[in-house]
């Protein structure tokens, strides 16, 4: 079958990784007893010889990178299948090797991995969000699937990274970006720490090479000093545990470059200033030695107020444990100490990847649990986001954020990220307190919503059924569940207002002349507009977009006027009573007509008109409050139609509450004057925080006052914004009459 050059070249590359293969199923023995060697000596040589003629950017045969790739999974003590999935992880895509053959030769569970690293390949789209969201996605998938996959890909990478020296210089920056952005990220979420920060370091090394090699020389050269004050540190605990007779493993523990360098960037110190460079771990056996080796510590030396975190009692979302305290060493200088279990040590390093030497039970434990839980609930969220960036924005929320640990009433625990507010409090207790918190208190005292949250309080949340979320919401939540269900709501709610807002419209338009939306003309005429359907023509109409005339006209092209029903009584009296004032009045003409100031109808409001003697007809908005008592005197009630020119104005009162923040008026007013509508009268003051804002403008009608009350309401720092009926003032102008 083979010819004899290529038998050649695969004795040259049995010679070439025999042994490093050997020494792999060596590694494998010590936690794998009945490890199937044939299986695995079955893979190598396929692989060798799937990959037989490529080469690496390095100039190596390419089969080096497949068992480096199976050597990082052994590392993480993975099990058969992952292993050769790892061995054979190229083929499908890169070789002749198909995935039925693969599935013939070693089931299909390895087939199942390779199908699933194949597929998570990096693509070619356009925008590097897109391409980054894309990657994500297509991981959450896989991961969804079968976890394994994404070590795979993560061994995958981390290999890639290592040698990514020899990948074309232009290529490098994309790589290493994606690496630090997407699969560090990820590796960290899923608790793979060892991972994680060898990715970082390489991703910053190809990336900043200036800087990272200035750290490499800086650490170096202050090696040996740091080496020796740790050992003057440890010493004394080490002499403590001896005599309480705590067996317990002590170092000192190199920091990563990456997180030096950020650190340096985020507080713009130089590598000299950055303290926690000087950093102790102590392992110990059980839980309780954790606590008392703290104690131990705290009694030789000062800890640092607020430096102290106990992980154990509250792990992160990532799982990890540990506690945490900072203390004043030798001289002054800062010491940040770590103190775990061993248990808790490999799930720090390994994470996911740790569950699979506990798997042979078959049952995975509540950790794995959750972090399964996290990326399907992840990937559904992202099923429901359309744009790729919004998505992002949610995922990096997920991904790089702090904790605060925060208590409800009961004292159940909440793990928000760092900066959240009661608001992510109450999405994370339930969706509907979320969308219905009005208020808050933490520790028994009523705050503003925008509040970040510390760890340790108590929150309690009270709600209202009337409320809803609010645009403003989105500008200080933090976590991705809370921004995901104000989003939805708004759309929704906008949705909603718009088609109610275009049905009233449309349906009192229709009614003039006998139609109802339901009726034939209408439907016929909807494709000649361009509507596929009703709904969407009472939306163009809710939000302006389209103007009721154009279906009249539609519908009636020739002569409008008549097919109005001519023996209406009604409306004989209507025509005659045309008015400049925009309205027409049942049996009067000539009124003298004036606008209530209680209401202030602009057209589109369902009115009415009151006679008041000597003064003419006043129009209410039916649904005045005033107009209960109006409605009593029966025979001053007249009805009344809009019959408006386009350059008229109306006159409207609006309420707004927002914050009280700097150019809040300044960018209403601005949002108003760019809608063309005239402003009459603004005031604003400042009220338990907020600013309460009362302004009167004049517009066309009420599709145009949806519009700018809408567009009011999309300025940032603006709770509400309302319509508001002025009671009183009707009050004394009817009573005066
Ligand atoms: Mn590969």
């Amino acid at each position: 079958m083979l010819n004899p050059k290529d038998a050649t070249l695969i004795q040259k590359m049995h010679k070439r990784f025999d042994v490093r293969f050997q020494h792999l199923m060596e590694e494998m023995h010590t936690y794998i007893p009945a490890l199937d060697e044939e299986k695995l000596t079955k893979a190598y040589e396929l692989g060798i010889e799937a990959h037989l003629k490529q080469k690496r950017h390095s100039g190596l045969p390419y089969f080096d990178h497949c068992l480096h790739v199976a050597e990082i999974l052994v590392e993480l003590h993975m099990d058969v299948p992952t292993i050769i999935a790892g061995l054979l992880h190229d083929t499908v895509e890169d070789t002749d090797v198909t995935l039925d053959h693969i599935r013939e030769e070693f089931g299909d569970t390895v087939a199942l991995l390779i199908d699933g690293v194949t597929k998570i390949s990096s693509l070619k789209l356009k925008s590097q969000e897109a391409r980054q969201a894309e990657t994500f996605r297509k991981m959450l998938l896989s991961m969804a699937q079968d976890i394994r996959v994404i070590i795979i890909k993560f061994a995958d990478r981390l290999h890639n990274m290592r040698t990514l020296e020899y990948v074309p210089e232009k290529k490098r920056p994309r790589i290493a970006t994606e690496t630090r952005d997407v699969y560090a990220p990820l590796a960290h979420r899923l608790g793979i720490a060892r991972i994680k920060t060898e990715l970082e370091d390489l991703s910053l090394k190809h990336l900043d090479n200036s800087s990272y090699k200035g750290l490499v020389k800086k650490i170096q050269t202050t090696k040996e000093n740091r080496q020796q004050y740790i050992r003057r540190v440890i010493e004394p605990i080490s002499n403590e545990l001896k005599d309480h007779g705590i067996i317990a493993e002590i170092y000192g523990r190199p920091k990563s470059f990456f997180s030096i360098y950020n650190k340096m960037e985020l507080r713009k110190r130089p590598f000299e200033e950055i303290y926690d460079l000087l950093a102790i771990r102590v392992i110990v056996d059980k839980i309780e030695e954790c606590y008392y080796v703290l104690g131990l510590v705290h009694s030789l030396y000062m800890p640092v107020y607020d430096r102290f975190k106990d992980y154990i009692a509250m792990p992160k979302v990532n799982g990890y444990q540990s506690l945490h305290t900072t203390v004043v060493g030798p001289e002054g200088r800062m010491v940040e100490i770590q103190i775990r279990t061993k248990a808790m040590h490999q799930m720090a390093e390994d994470g996911i990847a740790a569950h699979w030497k506990y798997k042979e039970g078959g049952s995975h434990d509540s950790q794995f649990e959750h972090h399964i839980h996290w990326v399907k609930e992840l990937l559904d969220r992202q099923m429901q986001e359309k744009d790729p960036g919004d998505f992002m924005e949610q995922l990096k929320i997920d991904l790089f954020q702090d904790e605060v640990f925060v208590f409800s009433p009961r004292g159940d625990l909440f793990k928000l990220p760092r900066g959240s507010t009661p608001i992510d409090f109450a999405y994370a207790i339930h969706t509907n307190v979320g969308n219905q918190c009005i208020a808050a208190k933490v520790n028994g005292r009523i705050v503003a919503l925008r509040t970040a949250l510390k760890s340790g309080q108590q929150v309690e949340i009270i709600t209202s059924q009337n409320q809803k979320p609010s645009q403003d919401w989105l500008s200080y939540v933090k976590t991705s569940k809370a921004r995901h269900w104000i989003k939805k709501i708004l759309r929704d709610e906008q949705k909603l207002q718009t088609l109610q807002i275009g049905d009233e419209i449309l349906t009192k338009f229709l009614k003039k002349y006998k139609l109802t939306s339901e009726s034939p003309e209408v439907q016929e005429v909807l494709p000649k507009i361009g509507f596929q359907n009703l709904e969407s023509l009472k939306i163009a109409i809710g939000r302006g977009e389209f103007v009721v005339d154009t279906l009249i006209k539609k519908i009636f092209p020739d002569e409008q006027e008549k097919n109005i029903p001519k023996d209406n009584f009604f409306v004989k009296f209507l025509k005659r009573a045309r008015s400049d004032t925009g309205i027409r009045v049942q049996g009067m003409d000539n009124m003298l007509i004036h606008f209530a100031q209680c209401c202030q109808p602009v057209p589109g409001d369902r009115i009415i008109g009151y006679i008041t003697r000597g003064k003419g007809v006043t129009i209410h908005r039916t649904d005045c409050k005033n107009m209960i008592k109006l409605y009593e005197d029966k025979e001053r009630i007249v009805d009344v139609e809009w019959d408006i020119d386009h350059n008229q104005k109306f006159q409207v009162h609006l309420s707004i509450l927002g914050e009280d923040r700097r150019n809040l008026l300044k960018d209403i007013t601005l949002m108003i004057s760019k809608q063309e509508i005239n402003i009459i009268n603004v005031y604003f003051h400042v009220e338990d925080m907020y600013a309460h804002g009362s302004v009167d403008i004049e517009v066309k009608d009420l599709q145009h006052l949806t519009k700018i009350i809408n567009d009011i309401r999309k300025v940032p720092g603006v709770f509400a914004v309302e319509r508001v009926e002025d009671t009183d003032k009707l009050a004394k102008s009817e009573k005066a009459s």
